[in-house]
């Protein structure tokens, strides 16, 4: 059910194999594996040992890592967005009466996003919320809080690389079972940015869409092409050593 992208594991499943996978896990820390995300992870050893751990499962988000599963031929079943996976699981953690708590964006937002979480799932129960700007190395109050309110799911959206090193900072010590980065979700949620047209998302044009409403994405884009580069390098490498 995984392929390997630069040592990294990936989700090759579907969707719903992908919600049973994490439903049934003990404990999982999600990355949404897109370019951006995993290049972040070659360079940095604390998050690349976080991503390549065994609590760790990556899905296929982000037209790069697609074309990168198909250039190595071994293409994913299908893009799976973070956005999407959350929303899944806000619908199970309702359905089972299970706590979430919210981590990140400014305080109007995330106030803004946990209501319009309860507008649209009447029985969620949001136990809890904080805005996303506070010393991660200093936050003994804030996690106190979380371990006291037990949520089954965190959802961390505090943008990479600075939510993915508070989730594998503080994992062992939350008695959460399910930990999401999710970047900019609760600004989608929120109301304050919106997601492509379905179209562009099917064409694989979501970073577009992203780029014209905030131009200032631009220079996170370079890291497709760089990241594209690496596999087909790494690729060559395997080849050569295999023949
Ligand atoms: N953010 C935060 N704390 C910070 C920096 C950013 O909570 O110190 C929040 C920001 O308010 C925004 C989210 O992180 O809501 C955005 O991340 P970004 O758009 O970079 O994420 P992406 O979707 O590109 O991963």
């Amino acid at each position: 059910m995984f392929i390997e992208i630069l040592n990294y594991k990936v989700f090759r499943g579907s969707k719903n194999q992908c919600i049973d996978l994490i439903r049934s896990s003990e404990k999982i820390n999600i990355i949404s594996g897109n370019p951006e995300i995993l290049y972040n992870g070659l360079q940095d050893s604390v998050l690349f040992k976080s991503y390549t751990d065994k609590t760790t499962l990556i899905i296929p988000d982000g037209i790069g890592t697609i074309l990168s599963a198909k250039i190595l031929r071994t293409p994913v079943s299908e893009k799976i967005a973070g956005i999407e996976v959350m929303d899944e699981l806000i619908k199970t953690a309702m359905s089972n009466g299970e706590g979430i708590y919210l981590l990140g964006a400014k305080q109007e937002t995330v106030v803004k996003c946990a209501e319009n979480l309860k507008l649209k799932y009447k029985e969620l129960n949001v136990l809890g919320y904080h805005n996303g700007y506070f010393d991660i190395d200093n936050c003994e109050e804030l996690v106190t809080e979380i371990k006291g309110l037990k949520p089954k799911m965190i959802f961390v959206a505090m943008g990479c690389p600075r939510q993915e090193l508070f989730i594998s900072k503080y994992m062992d010590m939350l008695p959460c079972s399910i930990f999401m980065g999710v970047g900019g979700s609760f600004d989608i949620i929120a109301g304050n940015l919106q997601r492509a047209p379905k179209w562009m998302i099917k064409l694989g044009l979501e970073w577009l869409y992203r780029v014209v409403k905030e131009p200032f994405r631009i220079k996170r884009l370079f890291v497709i092409p760089k990241f594209l580069l690496k596999v087909i390098k790494d690729k060559r490498k395997k080849n050569e050593k295999n023949n």
